[in-house]
């Protein structure tokens, strides 16, 4: 499980095109193109492009319909698993946006407002505060709105012998009260609390932490477990188990894919049917193995229940598919890093025994996604690597793609104010300006390539640190990625593999450790209630700031004007610093210790000042700023 990573809404203040952009694209996009399609409250919704499909030759094409049907297929599966009332809102939603002739205008643009925002967050939950938003009209204004509906033709998911009236008064709740299901995924519940019971997503039902002290599950990804009458079951997700209807459709245009795939490719896909059709961890592997051996097909797709943040223990895989074809010129520059893997493994500064010997298998693409649907889109990664499971990686290597034209559209979208705002100096701004994209992605290309695939893990966890490290994992894995792309982005390497030029690489690096020092400030906009950070790739980031604020010289907390600054002000101590934590992740990694991991982040990742956001969000609002990202 590592992480599928999402940076989700990149870093902040990052984006643009190709870190390692070579010529130029032979069909040019015209330069006045939309992005930015439009605003919701704190969200954008930008247009992500496919620039080379239409070059593509007609297998290539036809195979990603295929894929591509197969990842519509499985979006209400992760509807489902995200909430479990998500599916009945959603119709209920949809039902009177589709009859609202006869609906009160103003009722209307409330429910469009809303409706959209459950659209990009699949559900009534933010998917970067994990908290719950609810309809702002009167629960009586709604009503009148779905009896209007009704009117109109709507046919609403009644129960047998329910009412309309019956079915809003049920569903109030879930559209209106914040206190009802507060929080999808709570790994800080507090004392005496338990996480599986202070999460309201769909993984878990009336199980609570004890109940699995006793309780041996046989698919860790790929279950549902739930105790009825004091009896704990797991259901499988597989054909003939739970998420049949809809896994026996993702089958079905599999299938039809096939004949259309590389040799390579088709193997894995048959061995991704087999998979669906028993749901055995037997053949979740064999299916991971077959896939990260699938290294040169042109177009690839991820299906499946992969990553597992949203599971308060990270144990169970949200579904998602991607679908997505390499990006040539953009490729080229990562294989150069991919090749040099064991260059970095001698280096890193970490105590030997953690290195590995002959890292393997590292494959990097520059893609192009098709579609993104379920736990992937429409709030996007911008890079990826898999498969998760550490076993695997450690024999098999793994697959890292860098999101070429969602970098290009969340870029495009997002205005320089942001920059300005928050740099402490007229040329700290200059500098992202001009550098951030280019560092950004370079550094995201090494949080992937390099990071997560590094670093060997004690016998003792026997392939698995998560089942050590536990809620902790998530979050010190992006971390220990983070730190190695940190960490290296100084080093001559760089300008040696010809990512940048030599005269550039000093005014990149102080772009990419200023971008990062503000970030730690910047993401606090994100997180509107309560004081605590909950999703792991921003707790990553606050740790890392929070811990170089504490533990170096490198960054200096300045306030001018009643605004506070996070000012990078030593490289070097920035990134000798960086190594030492570093060392430290990765020893806490090897080694499973759950207690240094957990007080490393309740110390400086979790937990921060609702003054100092306050006045975050305010300098936000003034600039009209979204806090995240869905793409379309
Ligand atoms: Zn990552």
């Amino acid at each position: 499980m590592i992480h599928g990573d999402d940076e989700n809404t990149p870093l902040t203040d990052s984006g643009k095109p190709a870190a390692i952009a070579t010529a130029t694209s032979p069909q040019a996009p015209p330069p006045d193109r939309k992005y930015l399609l439009e605003r919701v409250d704190d969200a954008a919704v930008a247009q992500l492009y496919a620039d080379g499909f239409s070059s593509l030759p007609l297998d290539q094409k036809i195979l990603i319909w295929h894929l591509y049907q197969a990842a519509l297929a499985g979006r209400d599966i992760y509807y489902d698993q995200r909430y479990a009332h998500n599916l009945e809102m959603r119709e209920v939603l949809e039902q009177i946006l589709t009859h609202a002739e006869r609906v009160d205008p103003a009722t209307l643009a409330e429910i469009h407002r809303y409706t959209k925002l459950f659209w990009l967050n699949t559900g009534p939950h933010n998917n970067l505060t994990a908290r719950k938003f609810v309809l702002k009209c009167a629960p009586e204004a709604f009503r009148d709105a779905a009896r209007a509906a009704a009117v109109s033709g709507a046919a609403f998911p009644l129960r047998c012998g329910e009412t309309l009236d019956a079915l809003l008064t049920r569903m109030q709740p879930l559209f209106f009260e914040p206190g009802v299901d507060t929080i999808v995924t709570n790994k800080t519940p507090g004392p005496g609390k338990d996480i599986l019971a202070s999460s309201a997503n769909n993984l878990y039902v009336g199980v609570s932490m004890k109940d699995l002290d006793s309780f041996q599950e046989k698919h860790q990804l790929n279950s549902r477990i739930v105790k009825t009458d004091g009896r704990i079951v797991e259901e499988v997700y597989r054909i003939g188990g739970k998420y049949d209807k809809e896994i026996r459709a993702i089958v079905g245009h599999l299938e039809a894919a096939i004949p259309y795939a590389t040799p390579t490719m088709a193997t894995a896909l048959g061995a991704l049917i087999r998979f669906y059709e028993t749901g055995l961890d037997v053949d979740r592997i064999a299916y991971d193995i077959a896939w990260v051996q699938d290294k040169s097909s042109p177009v690839d797709t991820i299906n499946g229940f992969v990553e597992v943040y949203m599971d308060p223990r990270g144990m169970k895989g949200a579904w998602e598919a991607l679908v997505f074809y390499v990006n040539r010129e953009k490729t080229e520059g990562i294989r150069r890093l991919a090749a040099s893997a064991q260059w970095f493994e001698d280096r890193m500064p970490w105590a030997p025994q953690y290195r590995k010997d002959g890292v393997r298998g590292i494959t990097a693409n520059a893609i192009d996604v098709v579609v993104e649907s379920g736990d992937s889109g429409p709030i996007t990664p911008v890079g990826i690597n898999l498969p998760n499971d550490q076993d695997i990686r450690e024999k098999y290597g793994s697959k890292s793609v860098s999101l070429t034209n969602v970098n290009e559209a969340y870029d495009k979208s997002t205005s320089a104010e942001f920059r300005r705002e928050f740099a402490w100096s007229p040329e700290e701004a200059e500098r992202a300006e001009r550098w951030s994209s280019v560092a950004s992605e370079l550094t995201t290309d090494l949080h992937e390539v390099i990071g997560h695939a590094s670093g060997k893990i004690a016998e003792h966890l026997k392939g698995s640190p998560q089942s050590f490290l536990k809620e902790q994992y998530s979050a010190l894995e992006e971390s220990r990625a983070d730190l190695v792309a940190l960490y290296f982005l100084p080093d001559p390497k760089m300008v040696e593999l010809g990512l940048i030029n030599a005269a550039d690489h000093n005014e990149i690096v102080h772009a990419e450790y200023e971008g990062y020092a503000r970030n730690a400030l910047v993401q606090l906009r994100r997180i509107r209630e309560g004081t605590q950070i909950e999703e792991d790739h921003m707790r990553n980031r606050q740790m890392i700031v929070q811990w170089l604020l504490a533990n170096s010289s490198a960054i200096e907390v300045r306030r001018r004007d009643g605004k506070t600054y996070y000012a990078m002000v030593d490289a070097t101590a920035f990134q000798e610093a960086v190594g030492r934590l570093l060392a430290e992740v990765q020893r806490i990694k090897a080694e499973g210790d759950y207690a240094a991991a957990k007080a490393l982040f309740e110390t400086y990742g979790v937990h921060f000042d609702a003054a100092l956001r306050d006045e975050v969000v305010a300098r936000v609002e003034h600039l009209n700023m979204p806090s995240y990202t869905g793409f379309v």
